[in-house]
């Protein structure tokens, strides 16, 4: 979350989430001197003895990811970003001939994979709704078999330049489409005869209960059906508190949860899920594990939450309505989606998404968005009835759905003019 320049400020975050029991960090390099920051950051923890895998983010700079292959174990990339020397932009022309589009990626990834080989690098191609080339949205829209169209075409293009240590990501903000979008994956790599590890997770989660509901709904509903080698909790929230999650959830798809069956009992067409949980994050990883693994889950539209243990009865009570509205059973709550903040964010995005949701929330069907990044943010909200994206200056653009409504507003009058917004949504702002 630290800038990645600040070589001291995210070496001490890296610790604290190896600490915590992270495998691996990923660390943004938007920047040349960033690459510089990921040198660094990485003799100093192998100085302090912490040899963990650092993974370097690259949007849309080949020539960084260039540099950072030779440093860090693996780099996550959108190969598309490969598409044109030139303009580092997919090539729009080549994008509508497959051919061409395919020969270009496969010149401009090779100086890529050759220093991966020879680095014994391993590169993640990261897939979402807004890195879909045009020929691919051309035939199937943004839409899950378009990402899973994406993935076979990169992975192919890799193994064309003799390229195999490559993970797969296809991430969305929605549980339902992300678990849809992994398993065809999965399915379509047996039939390609392909076999490459999964990252998994759901992006944009959010922050608090509803975020650790819909990453828990996903990453538990792949993992029970042996899909998903690494796992990421995104939160807006410290890297420390995704870890603590995310080995809740590893431990619970690793467990044989035979009383999980007998604890959840359905009754008409309403679930009761009963927990012996005390701590807040125990009972919602343990009661969408309980869901995920209900075997009539199509009779439910109504969840209850049995948690007598648990200290404050309202996480029960917003534990059940998060996951009535991430299972996508009816919609009980405004949907916020909100990034977990990288190196390329200079707001405290907690406290935005925390200030966004309190006065917005009890909304049923309103979706909002809060991105850290003008790199990231209007792809991934695309689908969101509004939003707020940062800009590197501390200021924040309003967005109704795709369209930029205003520009460089002070933290205070963008909440408020999206509050007046959501009220009135004509209003002339
Ligand atoms: Fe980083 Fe957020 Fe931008 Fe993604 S949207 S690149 S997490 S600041």
């Amino acid at each position: 979350r630290n800038d990645t320049r600040d070589v001291q400020a995210t070496t001490a975050e890296c610790i604290r989430a190896f600490e915590a029991g992270a495998d691996m960090m990923r660390i943004s390099v938007p920047d040349h001197a960033s690459v510089k920051g990921l040198r660094q950051i990485k003799l100093k923890l192998k100085q302090s003895g912490f040899l963990q895998p650092l993974i370097a983010d690259i949007h849309y700079h080949p020539e960084l990811a260039l540099r950072a292959a030779r440093i860090a174990g693996k780099i996550r990339i959108n190969p598309g970003n490969f598409g044109s020397a030139q303009t580092r932009e997919p090539d729009e022309s080549a994008c509508h001939h497959p051919a061409s589009w395919k020969e270009t990626l496969h010149q401009n990834l090779r100086p890529l994979t050759d220093i991966c080989k020879e680095h014994d690098t391993a590169i993640r191609i990261g897939i979402n709704y807004g890195s879909l080339p045009l020929y691919i949205l051309k035939q199937h829209g943004q839409s899950n078999e378009a990402m899973v169209e994406t993935g076979i075409e990169y992975l192919k293009i890799l193994e064309s330049l003799g390229f195999f240590k490559t993970i797969i990501s296809l991430k969305t903000s929605s549980p339902k489409s992300m678990v849809m979008a992994c398993r065809m994956m999965a399915s379509r790599m047996l039939t390609e005869s392909m076999s490459y590890p999964m990252h998994i997770g759901v992006t944009e989660a959010g922050i608090g209960i509803s975020g650790r509901v819909k990453s828990a709904l996903g990453i538990l509903s792949l993992l029970h059906s042996g899909i998903g080698d690494t796992i990421r909790v995104s939160l807006t929230e410290t890297p420390e508190k995704e870890i603590e999650f995310a080995k809740r959830l590893k431990a619970l798809a690793a467990m044989e949860n035979k009383q999980s069956h007998e604890l959840a009992g359905l009754s008409g067409t309403t679930l009761t899920i009963h927990s012996e949980a005390s701590e807040t994050d125990n009972l919602i990883a343990d009661a969408v594990n309980q869901y995920v693994q209900f075997g009539e889950k199509e009779m439910v539209r109504e969840i209850i939450i049995d948690a007598p243990q648990v200290l404050e009865q309202n996480v029960a009570l917003e534990t059940a309505v998060q996951l009535t509205q991430a299972a996508g059973i009816y919609a009980c709550e405004t949907e916020f989606i909100s990034c977990p903040a990288c190196a390329r964010v200079s707001m405290d995005m907690e406290q935005i998404t925390k200030e966004v949701k309190k006065r917005l929330s009890g909304r049923p069907g309103l979706k909002i968005a809060i991105m850290g990044c003008m790199v990231n943010g209007p792809g991934e909200m695309a689908d969101a009835d509004y939003g707020l994206i940062c800009t590197r200056s501390g200021l924040l653009h309003l967005y109704k759905g795709k369209q930029r409504l205003k520009k460089k507003l002070a933290q205070k009058a963008a909440i408020k003019l999206l509050e007046q917004l959501v009220e009135d949504p004509v209003a002339d702002i």
